[in-house]
């Protein structure tokens, strides 16, 4: 890869580390704390694209932003999370900004590097990276021995919003939630927010009371779970004087068995689960809204990331007046707003199009191998986490219902107990590789349709690596089952040939 205007290849000074991690967002920080702390010996770096880490906590600014998930299981296993919940975009980066300094990782972290190209050599048993410096417009070529991919799975630099007939025609302004601008004024605007996701049910009760109104428009219903931002087994611990990591600890524990009960209900009686949801929704929305139309799926709960909404926050905004929702389909946009299919006109002066996010399988990084172009839907994934046929890789794809960081955690323990196998058996290359027994495998989706069914998976699914039926080649995506099964998984198996 080259660049006008930048030095050859053959002119750089290139960097060598152990390790190298992309990304500095939740995973890459994770990725080098087990680093530093189960391989002191290992020298690494972390390139991050943005002039800042916090990833996902970094790039999205819409008003609101928070997480939908809980900071004591999103947050890490080794850093107390002392706050409510569920917590602002702000709050979760000064939370990783204090794991960061405490650990003294940032002089490790070199931002504004965009990684354009990463090339396998077997001969050398090494990756070279082709960097964009972003600051100085320089390329810069780094080697390391293994790649660690914490890069996420989505395009920061713009969302996805889908071709509405008539969208030219709109008078007003059209924003992704993804891209907000920072000098946006809404106040007097009306506003209608396109999806019912968790972005949405953020954006509308942070709007409430800074636009004139704003109205949440779904093709179909989702599920949401309203309850007090508070955990209250974390708040009576804290009034006992009972040591910060020993309740992190014990709260994680509490939480992560509440949601695995969920997550069985939703399998095992997904009728009940739905009508506690139904009835906690019917509570703060009041006997009359029409919440058959509204706020019942047609899937089963948890098929999708199941959105907590903190104290009922967007319920209480549409029982109040101060937003409403349509569910319809776009027949077209207008002059002055959206026409739906059933001939209602919705009428904006700003309309937001929370429709989700471009799926980005490995940063939009130009792989290849030992000169050969790499599709990473041509591999099988090891675990999740390795791809068959590419050596000294791991990436963090964490989990959709889950923390995500829960399994960030777990692919830490595996790479750092990998490297020491590695030095431990004197070799310098480890490749996932089909077994006789795995050749005759169904090549099956990355996730599992019938699993979880989010729309950004669905339309890319095409692009994501495979698995199969049997292990090491399956990726539940259940953490109940990873937990025990990565830290206990046998790295000689067969499926991981050394040289
Ligand atoms: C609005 C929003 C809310 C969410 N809330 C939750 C939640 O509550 N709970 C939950 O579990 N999950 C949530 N998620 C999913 C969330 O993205 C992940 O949980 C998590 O933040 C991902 O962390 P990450 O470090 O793996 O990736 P990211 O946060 O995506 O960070 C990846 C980093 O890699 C960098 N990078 C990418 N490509 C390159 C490249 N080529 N070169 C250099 N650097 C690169 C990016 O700049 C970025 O900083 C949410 C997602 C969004 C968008």
């Amino acid at each position: 890869m080259e660049m006008a205007g930048t030095q050859s290849k053959q002119d750089q000074k290139i960097e060598h580390f152990d390790v190298l991690i992309v990304g500095a967002g939740i995973s890459g920080i994770d990725a080098a704390y087990h680093l530093q702390k189960d391989c002191p010996n290992k020298s690494f770096v972390i390139l991050e694209n943005q002039e800042s880490f916090g990833g996902t906590w970094l790039t999205h600014k819409y008003p609101g932003i928070r997480s939908d998930s809980d900071l004591y299981t999103f947050g890490y296993k080794w850093k107390p999370w002392d706050g409510a919940p569920i917590a602002t975009a702000d709050r979760i980066l000064d939370y990783m900004k204090e794991a960061i300094e405490e650990n003294d990782i940032e002089r490790h972290i070199r931002f504004n590097s965009n990684v354009k190209s990463a090339s396998w050599s077997s001969e050398e048993k090494k990756w070279t990276l082709y960097v964009e410096d972003k600051s100085s417009g320089a390329l810069k070529a780094f080697t390391c021995n293994f790649l660690w991919m914490c890069q996420g799975y989505y395009r920061h630099s713009e969302g996805y919003t889908p071709e509405f007939p008539g969208m030219e025609s709109f008078d007003g302004e059209i924003v992704h939630p993804q891209t907000w601008p920072e000098d946006m004024v809404t106040e007097g605007k009306k506003i209608v927010v396109i999806g019912s996701g968790a972005t949405a049910a953020t954006l509308i009760p942070a709007l409430v009371g800074k636009c004139d109104h704003i109205t949440m428009l779904q093709r179909s219903p989702t599920y949401f779970f309203p309850a007090p931002n508070k955990n209250d087994l974390a708040d009576e611990l804290r009034s006992l004087d009972v040591k910060p990591e020993w309740i992190h600890e014990i709260t994680r524990l509490k939480v992560l068995k509440e949601q695995e009960l969920t997550a069985q209900r939703s399998f095992q009686d997904p009728e009940s689960l739905k009508k506690d949801l139904l009835n906690a929704a019917r509570e703060i929305l009041g006997p009359d809204f029409d919440i058959e139309k509204h706020f019942t799926p047609s899937y089963r709960p948890w098929r999708q990331r199941l959105a907590f909404i903190p104290n009922g926050d967007l319920f209480v905004a549409l029982r109040e007046g101060k937003a409403s929702v349509v569910t319809d389909h776009i027949e077209t946009f207008t002059e002055k707003g959206i026409l739906t299919k059933s001939g209602e006109e919705l009428e904006a002066d700003i309309i937001v199009t929370a429709t989700g996010f471009n799926l980005s399988v490995m940063g939009d990084i130009d792989f290849s191998i030992d000169g050969g172009p790499l599709d990473f839907a041509d591999r099988w994934a090891h675990r999740g986490i390795m791809f068959s046929g590419i050596p000294n890789m791991a990436w963090v794809f964490g989990y959709l219902r889950t923390s995500w960081t829960m399994r960030a955690n777990l692919v830490s323990d595996f790479v750092c107990r990998l490297l020491h196998h590695m030095d431990e058996k004197d070799v310098q290359m480890v490749t996932p590789e089909l077994r006789a027994e795995d050749m005759d495998m169904p090549k099956l989706d990355f996730v599992d349709e019938e699993n979880f069914n989010a729309g950004y998976l669905m339309r890319n699914m095409h692009l994501m690596p495979k698995q199969g039926d049997k292990q090491p080649w399956v990726f539940s995506q259940d953490y109940y089952k990873e937990k025990d099964e990565i830290p206990a998984a046998d790295l000689e198996d067969g499926t991981l040939v050394y040289k």
